[in-house]
């Protein structure tokens, strides 16, 4: 066994309420448009779509906290939604047997530059440096599925200094969570580590240095996180 040649990589984790032991994360996805009212507010018609995804570096994934305003954007924005922890080895998953898969839940914000996204869509090109910058995936605490069941509604919420900006509903996706991991399971092979977010409903918007973020998802624990 050699010794590595540079310093290893550091790995994100999450912690998990209620456990001593750490979640480790491997890859992180994130469903597109999976909410027909956010789907419209960005100009896209919900009704035409199969479900769509990309990806954010496994590193991306931060605790809260305090986090960097990141670089090259003026159009930082909000979406807050549903994370789903892969908990055991999957593909071509049937929707009825995907909640095997799962380990438990957490309350995530998808960070995106939305300007750089504009230009990416105008352009043909990938959404890679919209959506999968440094610390672009703050995460709270997980919840085992024992103690969260597969949510199918509940309340998902964003404030922004104390005011509501983002208030919709688990009941309002359009791909519900075994319809989306039988989806991502048929592209790629789910391993344990892998996080899903599930999509953001309507209400996403601009923020900035010294804005302080909280995100809700009925049942686990709160994300907060100060941008500096
Ligand atoms: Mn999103």
């Amino acid at each position: 066994m050699s010794a590595f040649v540079i310093p290893e990589p550091r790995r994100s984790v999450l912690t998990v309420q209620g456990r001593d032991g750490l979640f480790p994360v491997r890859r992180v996805y994130c469903v597109g448009r999976n909410y027909a009212a956010h789907a419209r507010e960005m100009g896209a018609d919900p009704d035409r779509e199969p479900p769509f995804f990309f990806s954010k570096p496994g590193d991306a994934v931060v605790p809260g906290g305090p986090i960097p305003y990141p670089p090259a954007t003026t159009d930082l924005h909000h979406e807050v939604e549903l994370v789903v922890a892969i908990g055991r080895t999957g593909t071509k998953v049937p929707a009825a047997e995907a909640q095997g898969l799962i380990y438990g839940f957490a309350v995530g914000v998808d960070l995106t530059r939305r300007d750089l996204q504009a230009v990416a869509k105008k352009g043909g090109k990938p959404w890679d440096m919209a959506k999968g910058f440094d610390n672009s995936a703050p995460i709270g605490a997980l919840v085992p599925l024992d103690a969260f069941p597969m949510p199918e509604a509940g309340s998902i919420t964003l404030e922004v200094n104390g005011e509501r900006r983002q208030s919709g509903d688990l009941s309002d996706m359009i791909w519900p969570i075994p319809d989306m991991l039988a989806h991502l399971s048929d592209l790629v092979t789910l391993e344990p580590g892998d996080l899903v977010f599930t999509g953001t409903p309507e209400g996403v918007g601009a923020i900035t240095r010294g804005d302080t973020i909280r995100a809700e998802v009925a049942g686990l624990p709160l994300l907060a996180f100060t941008l500096v």
